[in-house]
Parts: C-alpha cells; structure tokens; sequence
C-alpha cells in the first residue's frame, strides 16, 4: 500500500528553502514577482547535482547517446512546424464572479470556482497558447517574432542531421539536453513545481518504427530506477499511463513517473513516443530530408522518437520533499531532548557532502582546518563553518543534508586526527587527517 500524502510537509520545505538559502522568491526587495524563484548558495549547488546526476545516467555512462545545448531563442517556423503555434494551448476559464484564472483541466470541479466558491461562474474555455513572444532586433512587428523555446526538445529535431552526420551515432542513439524552458503557465503555483521559467532535462531517443514500442518500456522503467536509486522511496514513486483524452498532439503512447507530493501524486517526468512526427513536419517545412539510410539492411526510414521530458527545477523539489525527516534526538552533548530536522539527502544529490568546522575560532585551531580543507575540497564540495556552538552548527549541517561533518579540535594539535560525524546516525569516528580522504571517499563516490 502507498503512503498518504503529507499535506504539513510542504510549508516545512519550503520554509527551510528560504531560512537555509536553497530558494528565495524572486526580486523579493520589490515584493517578489510572480511565481519565479532565484536558488540560492545551497539551492544552486542542489539544482548542479539533480542536473549532473541525470547528464551522468544518461550520457556519461552511456554510449549511444551524446549531449547537445541549443539556442533558447527560436525562429516561428520551429514551433509552426512542432505544432505548438496551433495546439501548445491550455483551456482558460475567468471566474466572472471574483474574476481569477484556472486552468479548466487542473480543476477538481469544472463548475465551482476554488477561490470563491461560486457556481456556474466560468466564461467558456479559450484556448491560451503558453509560448512567450518576443522580437528579435530594434524593431517590434511581424517578421521579427521569435519565441522562447517551450521544452528543449526541439533543438534535438532540427539538429538531427548535423548529430547524424558529426557523431558516428546511428539509430537507435539519442540526444539529450538540460537547460530553460518558458511557459506562460495560467496558473503558475505550488512553489517550483510550476513556474513560466524553468530547466529541463530532455533526452529524444532515435529509433526505427518498428522497435520503437520496446524502447518505450524500455524507458519508462530507466527513468522510474533513476529516481529510486537516487533516494527517494519506491513507494513515493508510480508510473502512470496517459489515457487517450491526455496524450499531447505528437505522441501515441505517454507514460508520467509520478511523485507523491504533499498535494497527492502528481507529475515528475512525461516519457513519450512521439513517434516520428517532429522529423517529419521538420522535413516537410524545411526541405531537408531527416531520414537515415542504414547501409547494413539497404532500409530508409524516418526514425521514432521515445522522450523521456524531465524537469530540474520540480526533481529538485522533490528530493527535498523525499528527504526532508524530523525525529527526537538527545541533544548532543547534552541530556534533553529535541526535535531534530534533517534532509537525509543521497549523497550525490546533497549540496556540500562534507562540512569543515573547527570547534572554536581560535588561530590555533584554524591552521589544521585549513589543512583539512585544503585535502577534501579538490574532491567534495565542502562548507566551512567557525562560528556557534558545535551543536547547532550540526543541526545546521543536518538541515542542509550535508552527509559528513568533520571537526577540527583542540585534541587535533596533539593527535593530527579529527571527528568524523555521520548525518544520519549522528555516530562519530575519530580519522586520523592522513586517513581522512581514504575514510570519506569510498562513502561519497
Ligand atoms: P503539466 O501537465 O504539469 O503542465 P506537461 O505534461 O506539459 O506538464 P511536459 O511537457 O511533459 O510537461 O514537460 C516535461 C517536464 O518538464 C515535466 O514533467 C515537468 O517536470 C517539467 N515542467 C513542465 N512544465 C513545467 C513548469 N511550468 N514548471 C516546472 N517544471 C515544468
């Protein structure tokens, strides 16, 4: 049986966001602005970690697939030929009674506003296309349109050939991507979850039509492991497929890994077959052809497309929401008991994997720590940390999910040896500083 949701959870996270530096409202000297976020020094180091942990799964440690980073601004002929100029829409509906926006497919009820309550309120469903438009050069007007690319996807499309012809790649191979996307979201909300500006990590997998129903499976199952093996329970996990009614207007076949958010299980990743519908429109528009030719068998075809469509910004919410635990503790070096938060983060994914704190400022004190320092930090991202009582600066360090604390004492002058403290037992080994990179790499690698 799956866990229920945790609806306290969520001002929990994202009070500690703010208090611990992960994320801040944006432009919050001016009121904030509009559901975007700004991450900070331990946000922007858990957002690099989510990223490079997908770019190590999908293409360090593969061979059939290569990396590409496109341009985030994009001609209309693009996003006429994806189809999103024409179907990239979500139905709007106005309350006329208090007057807000939904979106009418988000609603619970299509009939009862959730801001006043009222019934039979709504205007009838527009269509509201979510690309950004800007224009490109000094002048505004037609000819100069250029969107905000909506998913990264396409950059992969319209670069198919120049891969194919520079990479030695041949289907089945993929090519994957990280960066921005824009949606001019109706109902933006739920903190990171759903904001207009946000980063994507996208992977289009080129295959022949005829295989394409097992690279699907095969997919959907890599992406749902990754997030396990990354931490975050099975049972907090789901892979749901797209009804009929759901599917977007290039896919056959589309399955959500899902994640059991604090609102209820809700999207973490669409994995799509999008069969060959992208290279062909771009064929037909752009008069390239985008097939390829396999000399072995003498068979041209256009390839499939299996899409597994993540997004940074959402993952990293939810392993904060995975990882984020309360318990009742001792108070270390103290008798009394107190109420202990701590992100038991993977440790790939926690932002400093180790934490340098020298038990006071003394100068005698920071020669060692600094030697400490200077042996881990070409290896592990490491926070440095003199100030405060021992124990708070731990719980500081169990906030931010920091795997390892190593403290640098008085009895480090006589001995060269250090504590190592472990975040989620809180247990502590004395390591010779000699020993301590041997002690701490095998448990960080
Ligand atoms: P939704 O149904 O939630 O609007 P979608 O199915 O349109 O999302 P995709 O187009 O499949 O989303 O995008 C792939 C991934 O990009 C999503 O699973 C999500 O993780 C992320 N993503 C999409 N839109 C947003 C957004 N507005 N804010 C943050 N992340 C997003």
């Amino acid at each position: 049986m799956s866990p229920a949701p945790d609806p306290s959870l969520f001002d929990k996270v994202v009070n500690l966001c703010k208090r611990r530096g992960f994320v801040f409202p944006s432009a919050e000297i001016y009121g904030g602005f509009r559901s975007t976020y700004d991450y900070g020094p331990v946000g922007v180091l858990l957002l690099r970690n989510v990223k490079e942990a997908w770019w190590r799964s999908m293409v360090q440690l593969r061979h059939d697939v290569v990396g590409l980073d496109a341009a985030i601004l994009s001609p209309p002929a693009i996003w006429e030929a994806s189809g999103h100029l024409q179907n990239f829409t979500d139905p709007l509906v106005d309350c006329r009674n208090c007057r807000e926006r939904f979106r009418l497919d988000k609603l619970d009820d299509s009939d009862e506003c959730p801001n006043c309550h009222a019934k039979g309120s709504f205007t009838e469903a527009r269509q509201f296309n979510l690309m950004f438009k800007t224009y490109a050069g000094p002048v505004e007007g037609a000819g100069n349109e250029v969107y905000l690319r909506p998913e990264t996807a396409q950059g992969m499309f319209v670069n198919f050939k120049n891969v194919l012809e520079t990479s030695r790649k041949r289907p089945p191979f993929g090519i994957a991507q990280i960066g921005k996307s824009f949606r001019n979201e109706i109902t933006p909300g739920n903190f990171v979850f759903r904001t207009r500006e946000f980063e994507q990590m996208e992977m289009e997998y080129f295959v022949s039509p005829d295989e394409a129903g097992q690279w699907y499976e095969y997919w959907c199952d890599e992406r749902l492991q990754w997030y396990v093996d990354l931490g975050i329970p099975a049972d907090q996990l789901r892979l749901r497929a797209h009804g009929e009614n759901e599917l977007s207007h290039y896919s056959v076949a589309t399955s959500d890994v899902e994640f059991l958010f604090p609102w209820g299980w809700d999207e973490l990743e669409g994995v799509a077959n999008r069969t060959d519908y992208d290279l062909s429109q771009h064929a037909k528009m752009s008069g390239e052809s985008l097939d390829f030719f396999d000399p072995a068998s003498g068979e041209r075809f256009i390839p499939y497309v299996i899409e597994p469509a993540a997004g940074a910004t959402r993952t990293a919410m939810a392993f904060l929401m995975a990882a984020y635990d309360e318990e009742e503790v001792a108070r270390e070096g103290q008798g009394q008991g107190e109420t202990r938060t701590v992100l038991r983060f993977h440790h790939r994914i926690a932002p400093y994997k180790v934490a340098v704190l020298p038990l006071s400022k003394k100068p005698e004190l920071q020669e060692p720590a600094n030697v400490v320092l200077g042996l881990l930090q070409p290896h592990f991202m490491c926070d440095y940390d003199e100030t405060q009582a021992i124990g708070r600066r731990y719980r500081r360090q169990d906030e931010l999910g920091t795997p390892y604390c190593v403290t640098i004492d008085f009895e480090t002058l006589d001995d060269r040896a250090v504590t190592v403290r472990d975040r989620d037992s809180m247990a502590q080994d004395r390591v010779p500083i000699d020993a301590l990179l041997d002690h701490l790499a095998p448990k960080l690698s």
